[in-house]
């Protein structure tokens, strides 16, 4: 919501507070010019890093105490007395990055969208003492993963200085590079070099630059149940190739960690990027204030799940012309998909897909299913279960009719996996055209359009694969314009389909 402009003369407090933080910048810059030229009178030069982990004050100071100067912070943890202090591997200096126009700090150039990887720049995230000064974007590498690397290092496991040995890690296959890659408008929600890094920007490695693969591909073989049954029973045949005779699945996968930009993120959803970076700073409970106070960083690594990218046949294929396409988009299920819950439709569509996929493949064709790990409509799993349990409790049973409305009372919202940032990935690949897509969301759907990719067909579940429990789910979406081959539920219809109520599960 905008703020009502101030009437009594005042300033704005946004303002105030960006001018308080120049002027701490150009105090830092000052101290830092003195503590440069300091350096350079002693007999060994100290580089940045040395300087970022040089010894603790010599004062003493008590436990607890935050000392501040130049953008650096001494802190000496409350919990434990100094003689027991556990090593800190970091160093007892804090280099805060948060301030603009901060003495030192030199971003490299990222130009997001550019014709190729050098115009473009690398992607770098990292806090090591060999990159913090030239870091470009906020967030940190890994995806949600950051935080157990935290742990590890706190634990004393993991050096944290430690530089990963990426030899012998390059793709088996080969993905673009694609025309869309330097549309700046295609892509926004992930790094399409991030799977390139290492070769692409070698030099900016070998001169030190802690730049790390957001993307990754492998090969492999996998077996699901379902699958395995089809090819028991005739519906799926093995070619020895993309099917074994056991049933197991051959596949090329690809794991994407998301890396946002930011300008693009925003203007993808019709908002302003100043908005989008102040509620993204606020709910992470202002866990990235360079969100707020370094806007020349335009690129951030939320720290969610990425999504994960199946592909059976040739991944060559898939921007061939002449070879078909068939896709399925899932967002994770992990009580249907991993655990079988009956009460939706995940894991059946799920295979389906793959099925359908794999048959593709086998006719010369490619299968994809991109997996998105956006939990319980992006809400969660507790809010997830929240709801399954207002809605088995509710007066009148569990209905299509109120399955939405369930949701809303606990969430506020029915969905949050906002789909416009889903195509990016389908861009990657460098798609143009999908022949089938086994997929019933409209919001999929449109998404997938309106980003410019074409789709000829739409496959909904077969009625045979929908489990009893999960009809409520399904009619409830089909009435919110789900696309169907069959007809419109009825008013009546969402009202008398009721999923089981738990004392139905004794029997
Ligand atoms: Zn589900």
């Amino acid at each position: 919501m905008m703020q009502p402009p101030t009437t009594t003369g005042s300033a704005d407090p946004l303002a105030l507070i960006l001018a308080k933080l120049d002027l701490l910048g150009q105090q830092q810059e000052e101290l830092n010019a003195k503590l440069e030229a300091l350096q350079a009178k002693s007999a060994a030069p100290l580089s940045p890093a040395t300087v970022t982990l040089r010894s603790p004050a010599p004062k003493p100071m008590r436990a607890g105490q935050v000392t501040e100067s130049d953008g650096e912070i001494d802190v000496v943890p409350a919990s434990v007395k100094p003689a027991q202090r556990p090593a800190n591997p970091y160093g007892s200096r804090v280099v805060l990055t948060t301030y603009p126009k901060q003495f030192g700090i030199h971003p490299l150039p990222l130009n997001w969208g550019a014709a190729g990887p050098q115009q473009r720049g690398p992607i770098v995230a990292s806090r090591h003492p060999d990159s913090l000064k030239i870091r470009n974007a906020i967030g940190a590498y890994g995806g949600s993963y950051c935080i157990y690397r935290a742990l590890a290092v706190a634990l004393g496991e993991l050096d944290p200085m430690h530089r990963p040995d990426f030899g012998l890690t390059e793709p088996p296959v080969t993905i673009g590079p694609h025309p869309q890659w330097s549309d700046p408008k295609k892509i926004v929600s992930l790094d399409p070099y991030g799977h390139l890094v290492t070769t692409a920007f070698q030099s900016d490695i070998a001169a030190g630059a802690d730049v790390r693969p957001t993307i990754a591909i492998t090969r492999a073989h996998m077996r699901i149940a379902e699958i395995e049954a089809s090819v028991k029973a005739g519906r799926l045949r093995a070619d020895g190739k993309i099917v074994l005779d056991n049933g197991e699945l051959n596949v090329t996968k690809a794991a994407v960690e998301p890396v946002w930009y930011l300008p693009g993120v925003a203007e993808r959803f019709g908002i302003e990027e100043t908005l989008l970076r102040r509620a993204l700073f606020e709910d992470t409970g202002g866990m990235y204030p360079e969100l707020i106070t370094r806007p020349d960083l335009k690129v951030f690594l939320p720290p969610i799940g990425g999504l994960t990218v199946y592909i059976f046949g040739d991944p060559e294929g898939i921007t061939d012309p002449t070879k078909r396409v068939t896709m399925r988009v899932h967002d994770e299920c992990n009580g249907s998909d991993v655990f079988g819950s009956d009460i939706c439709t995940c894991r059946p569509y799920l295979i389906f897909g793959i099925e359908e996929a794999v048959k593709e493949a086998q006719q010369g064709g490619v299968g994809v299913i991109v997996y998105f790990r956006k939990e319980g409509r992006a809400l969660g799993e507790v809010t997830k279960y929240l709801v399954y349990n207002a809605r088995k409790r509710q007066a009148g049973g569990d209905t299509a009719e109120t399955y939405f409305l369930r949701t809303e009372s606990v969430a506020g919202v029915k969905d949050m996996r906002f789909q416009a940032l889903m195509p990016d990935v389908l861009h990657w690949l460098g798609l143009t055209r999908i022949d089938r897509l086994t997929s019933m969301s409209n919001m999929k759907y449109d998404a997938i359009v309106s980003s410019g990719i074409e789709v000829v067909e739409r496959v909904p579940i077969p009625d045979e694969l929908i489990p009893d429990d999960s009809k409520v789910e399904i009619e409830a979406k089909i009435a919110e314009g789900y696309f169907t081959t069959g007809g419109i539920p009825s008013k009546e219809s969402l009202a008398s389909t009721k999923g089981r109520m738990w004392e139905d599960l004794q029997h």
